[in-house]
């Protein structure tokens, strides 16, 4: 026999009321193997059982309500199956049938015509007609004398479970059988006695059983505050003893002068004067630069907030240091784009830029590859080509990302390794905002900096909401911009489950702006992911130019395309947008002097989300906000410009409401930090104990996000 360690680690099936063909039920269904699974698996509802919903107000399917009705008829009807038992129920509200295909004999006798009884079970709704299938009833009588509980957990279930009746009343009773069979004595408290009082939280076990069976409000409310403290708590210790451990113990190269080329630049080259958040920033680089730990600093800036010149000038410093700087782009086009803007910014100044992308190829990759490796390049731009194995810098001090989101682990790991004698420094640059509590839980063990100004003189994009009726007039107005001598920018979305259908979309729309806008008078590029990239480019060159007027894409121009001139981003079924998505495209547009539109057109009916996102466009330009919003209406999961391998999922934590939590659990964790880093005082044993048993450790340590 198998020695059981610890009361939690004994097999489901040992639960009184489980047994062996339940238990594998519960392992396939929900996972649940052993009696720790199922004490975690919180409920993810509650049924408040003093007040009663009325069936009027019933509005969804699958709702799990808790009425109070009369019965008003019963009757069993035969079927191909056998007999069902079909009731008919009322509450002064509305009808609600009553079905079993189960016992129909025994509840035929069970309830009664003209009784009042409770009623609670998930609702079916069915072209307006309301019913439950195996209704739990009580009679009025019978419920009024008995001591309730006030809230009933409601579990996650599945069709499976459900029917062999480990749905509704029976998964709860589980549970209660399992705390039949635990004590206090079998949950280590994981937050030391200190910590808690400080906090104002309950114990563990007071928080592990009140969330199953909160008796009130008081009970529910301080179990969740409870356990999602400890939830970030956790999460926030990780990462602030991985940024600890990784302070300490690479040593970063110290970049400490600022020399020759840095003041060139900046007294002659520099041709404009920098915003004050890009001097904030610039001064937090050089900080981490000096420090001798290696810089791994996240950059967050808006779309046209200026972080290419944050780039460059401390590439420019590593210069200073004899050392070596890359910047890598996800495409090409963006590649480019950052070559050709630092070669306009560094031109005269002696420094040798160098490009290198999958194009580049024969005798002046060998040159540049030979070049780069005996140091006699400064700068090398190019997209994911620089990581590949034959490219060997002669001592890499920085390397640049930008847009890091499109970078897998893997990439970024290779940039890590192009120095053999030490790690570079690091700076992520991304221009996809991300809310506060996010990027504190996703990115809480790198360095922030934010430039949350724009350069002086830029006009505020006018967003407006058009609808096909409005289109005429539309199109006008277009024709008013290039008759000024603007370009336009007018997107088609990216249907990702038929490319087919996607590039058809694209085409028709393409040939009805021919007629609109015809040649000669009109010249019009356009662009989709299936094109040869020689062919994008050479479109996107023609645009770039200004030698058509229109450029009509997918959302291939997304990222980073610097086209001053363009002063009117159209973007149509924006409705399909997400709303990062709308702001990255609104951001190709109001880079020059000029007033620039974005025109999200859109049908007539939209879901309400659909609503709020071209709303929220509408309202504001400010980046983080619309990060919020993004947030808000699809949760913190789906954000883009977030960690792809391993998101940090919270169980109960909800980083829209429980901001509050997390500071307060940030905070703690740094203090900690601060004074036990490795956890040797014994009243930090339980964290410890804790940490190893859940093997909570950083796992992509070394890597960036
Ligand atoms: P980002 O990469 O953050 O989207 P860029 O670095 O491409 O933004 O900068 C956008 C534009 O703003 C560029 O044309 C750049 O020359 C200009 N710019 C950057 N910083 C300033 C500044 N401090 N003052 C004026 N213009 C600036
Ligand atoms: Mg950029």
């Amino acid at each position: 026999m198998t020695e059981v360690k610890h009361i939690l680690d004994t097999p489901i099936e040992f639960l009184k009321g489980v047994g062996p063909s339940r238990a594998e039920a519960l392992r396939n269904e929900l996972g649940i193997h052993c009696f720790r699974d199922l004490l975690y698996d919180f409920p993810f509802r509650y049924v408040d059982k003093t007040s009663y919903t009325f069936v009027k107000d019933i509005r969804s399917d699958g709702e799990t309500v808790f009425l109070k009705a009369k019965v008003i008829s019963m009757e069993s009807i035969k079927g191909k199956k056998g007999y069902r038992l079909s009731g008919m129920a009322h509450d002064g509200t509305g009808f609600i049938e009553l079905i079993w295909f189960q016992k129909v004999k025994m509840i035929s006798e069970m309830i009664l015509p003209e009784r009042e009884y409770t009623i609670y079970g998930k609702v079916k709704v069915f072209k307006g007609k309301k019913s439950i299938v195996h209704p739990e009833m009580e009679s009025i009588e019978y419920y009024a004398s008995k001591k309730m509980l006030k809230y009933d957990p409601v579990y996650r279930s599945t069709e499976k479970l459900d029917t062999i009746g480990l749905g509704g009343k029976s998964r709860r009773r589980l549970t209660a059988h399992l705390f039949e069979r635990i004590t206090s004595a079998a949950i280590e408290d994981n937050l030391p006695g200190y910590i808690r009082s400080k906090q104002g939280l309950v114990s563990k076990w007071e928080a592990l059983r009140w969330i199953h069976f909160p008796g009130q409000e008081d009970e529910l409310k301080a179990s969740q505050q409870r356990l999602k403290f400890e939830e970030l708590f956790y999460n926030q210790l990780v990462l602030l003893q991985n940024k600890a451990i990784r302070k300490n113990r690479i040593k970063g190269i110290v970049f400490e002068k600022v020399g020759h080329y840095f003041h060139t630049f900046f007294e002659k080259h520099l041709p404009f004067e920098l915003t004050g958040a890009q001097k904030r920033v610039i001064r937090e680089i050089r900080q981490d630069l000096g420090s001798g730990a290696q810089m791994n600093r996240l950059l967050q800036g808006d779309v046209g907030s200026g972080k290419t010149m944050v780039a460059l000038m401390t590439m420019i410093l590593a210069i200073d240091n004899d050392h070596q700087s890359c910047l890598m782009a996800p495409t090409e086009i963006l590649a480019r784009q950052h070559y050709e803007s630092i070669m306009n910014y560094v031109q005269g100044m002696g420094l040798r830029v160098a490009y290198l992308s999958s194009s580049i190829k024969g005798n002046h990759r060998k040159e540049l590859l030979k070049l780069l490796k005996s140091g006699d390049i400064h700068i090398l731009i190019g997209t994911h080509a620089l990581i590949e194995d034959p490219v060997v810098f002669k001592k890499l001090g920085l390397a640049i990302t930008d847009e890091q989101h499109r970078f897998g682990v893997n990439q970024r790991a290779k940039l890590w390794q192009k120095n053999p004698e030490t790690v570079p420094h690091i700076l992520v640059m991304t221009a996809t905002p991300i809310p506060r509590t996010l990027a504190m839980t996703r990115y809480g063990d790198l360095d922030l900096s934010i430039i949350d100004e724009l350069p002086p003189g830029r006009k505020e994009i006018r967003t407006i909401h058009r609808s096909d009726q409005s289109r005429p007039r539309v199109y006008d107005f277009l024709k008013q911009q290039i008759g000024l001598g603007r370009q336009i920018y007018i997107v088609y979305p990216l249907i990702e489950e038929s490319e087919v259908l996607d590039l058809r979309n694209l085409q028709d729309g393409y040939e009805r702006l021919l007629q609109i806008f015809p040649r000669p008078d009109f010249q019009i590029s356009i662009i989709h992911g299936k094109m040869k990239p020689e062919a994008k480019d050479y479109e996107m060159k023609r645009f770039a130019e200004g030698r058509t007027d229109i450029m009509v894409a997918t959302t291939v121009i997304e990222v980073g395309v610097n086209v001053p001139n363009a002063t009117v981003m159209l973007i149509e079924n924006s409705e399909r947008f997400g709303l990062s998505q709308l702001h990255q495209l609104r951001g190709r547009v109001g880079r020059g002097g000029e007033q620039s539109y974005c025109i999200l057109m859109s049908g007539f009916k939209l879901s309400a989300d659909a609503k709020e996102r071209i709303a929220t466009m509408v309202r504001t330009n400010d980046g983080f906000e619309i990060a919020e919003v993004d947030m808000m209406l699809r949760g913190p999961g789906d954000i883009s410009g977030t960690r792809q391998s391993g998101a940090v999922e919270f169980q109960l934590a909800n980083l829209v409401e429980d901001q509050a939590i997390l500071r307060s659990a940030r905070l703690t964790a740094k203090k900690l930090v601060e004074k036990d880093p490795v956890l040797a005082d014994p009243v930090h044993l339980p964290i410890k104990n804790y940490m190893g048993r859940y093997k909570l450790k950083y796992k992509d340590w070394g890597l960036i996000s």
